[in-house]
């Protein structure tokens, strides 16, 4: 723990975390040696994490990356960050993160951008590190952290993974209580773990996981030992290809990492075979109409009355706009503007309610292709990290960041990105697995292949 809280120092201009919390890891940490000494090791005993910044930790301020939750510290504990620490974990701080969740470069959050440890060879340019995980995935990277909390929406966990040259897991919808982390899209929300292995994905998981009579959407499942699954052996595995990822404009590091994944799954004994996934072109708009509509409805909340930062106005109306105008950052607004629209008497069947049908057909495409194979390989995104500068004024662009994530997410299905490869720049690159629902073991030991 002393040696991450140095190294925490020592990377502070990466700008990982919004807030240390190094006394309260020295005193978990040595609790920890404590149960060590009495033998009643956890599964994560003393091993120094970051937090999401958007699990509520008690006593510890929990911002959402938002200038509206500044100085606001819950009373109460987020089911899964409470399972980290009964399973003997240490938290260091807590994490940056695009404002609410909502973004892929870290850049929204109001307590500044993330840089990504990785530059280009030969250049001191700094990139992001992807988002909305961002300082999740750079902290992990910079080993500001053995291993932190990521949570994905619509790639969140896998994006910055694959920027930063690390596994990010989003398991099955509702393997991970939501109970305790701020809402984004309840619908699309995950929690999952990103380290610098697939083993360490599992224990972290495993340890992350398990059913949470406060969250209705938690799945009553026991946890698998997801360690176990790891044997290496995916002999007879079926792999699935879907054409449709096969985007315009990929770049050809990408592409050639692709083919490489799959000769490393032949090599391995998987069985190699094409599918399509005919929805696909629509997962994109579909999310950012679901998402914004979900958001708009989550983040009602914040009136100046009940959580963080409130600015007076002459009347109780005044006093909400002047909060709500003062504490939202430009990406928020636009969401909840997109999403209360979507949501609005009058074009509420054009787009919200066709949004919901085609995530079913979009659902139905995976399930579908699982009766031809039992994962599915594709790259994570369809670029290396970029340059902070690059594409904050243009909202489309990043949003096609998402191409690839979105779908599964859409789908409610596990999927974990591996760093499998670099590209002409040194830059890390993201191979993706995508399984059935309640498929991580699969999904786990496959990965295992490609690390
Ligand atoms: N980049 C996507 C968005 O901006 C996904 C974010 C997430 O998964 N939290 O909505």
């Amino acid at each position: 723990t002393d040696a991450y809280l140095n190294a925490m120092e020592q990377t502070r201009d990466l700008n990982c975390y919004i807030t240390e919390t190094p006394e309260k890891a020295r005193a978990m940490a040595k609790a920890s040696d404590e149960r060590i000494a009495a033998g009643k090791a956890g599964a994560m005993e003393g091993l120094p994490i970051g937090m999401k910044d958007l699990f509520c930790t008690n006593g510890v301020q929990s911002t959402a990356g938002s200038h509206i939750l500044e100085g606001f510290t819950p009373t109460y504990e987020s089911t899964v960050s409470q399972n980290l620490w009964d399973a003997g974990a240490v938290m260091l701080g807590k994490t940056n993160l695009d404002e609410f969740a909502m973004g892929s470069s870290n850049l929204t959050s109001y307590y500044g951008g993330v840089k990504n440890p990785y530059t280009k060879a030969g250049s001191n340019q700094s990139l992001v590190p992807g988002g909305s995980s961002g300082g999740s995935a750079a902290a992990v990277a910079a080993h500001a952290a053995i291993a932190a909390t990521g949570t994905d929406t619509g790639g969140s966990i896998r994006q910055p993974a694959a920027f930063a040259g690390l596994v990010g897991f989003k398991p099955t919808y509702g393997r991970c209580s939501r109970w305790g982390i701020v809402a984004f899209a309840s619908s699309l929300d995950q929690a999952g773990p990103m380290t610098r292995t697939v083993r360490d994905s599992a224990i972290m998981l495993g340890a992350m996981a398990g059913f949470d009579a406060k969250d209705s959407t938690s799945l009553d499942v026991a946890v698998p030992d997801f360690e176990a699954a790891l044997t290496g052996d995916i002999r007879g595995m079926k792999i699935g290809i879907p054409k449709e990822y096969r985007v315009e404009n990929m770049p050809a590091d990408i592409e050639a990492l692709w083919k490489q994944g799959i000769e490393w799954m032949k090599d391995a004994g998987a069985e190699v075979v094409d599918v399509t996934l005919p929805h696909t072109k629509y997962a994109l708009p579909t999310y950012y109409i679901v998402a914004p509509a979900e958001a708009s409805s989550n983040l009602a909340r914040y009136d100046g009355v009940r959580f963080g930062l409130r600015v007076e106005g002459k009347d109780l109306n005044e006093m909400y706009e002047n909060t709500r105008a003062a504490g939202f950052g430009a990406e928020v607004r636009r969401r909840v503007l997109i999403g209360t629209y979507v949501l609005s008497a009058g074009y509420y069947d054009a787009y919200y309610l066709k949004a919901q049908k085609v995530r079913t057909k979009i659902a139905q495409d995976f399930k579908n292709a699982w009766g031809q194979c039992d994962l599915l390989l594709t790259p994570t995104t369809p670029s290396a990290a970029f340059a902070m500068d690059e594409k904050i004024d243009d909202p489309v662009a990043m949003y096609l960041n998402d191409v690839f994530t979105v779908p599964a997410s859409l789908a409610g299905l596990p999927g974990i990105s591996v760093p499998a490869g670099v590209d002409k720049d040194g830059l890390p690159l993201g191979l993706q697995l995508i399984g059935p629902a309640m498929g991580e073991e699969a999904v786990l030991r496959a990965a295992g292949v490609l690390e």
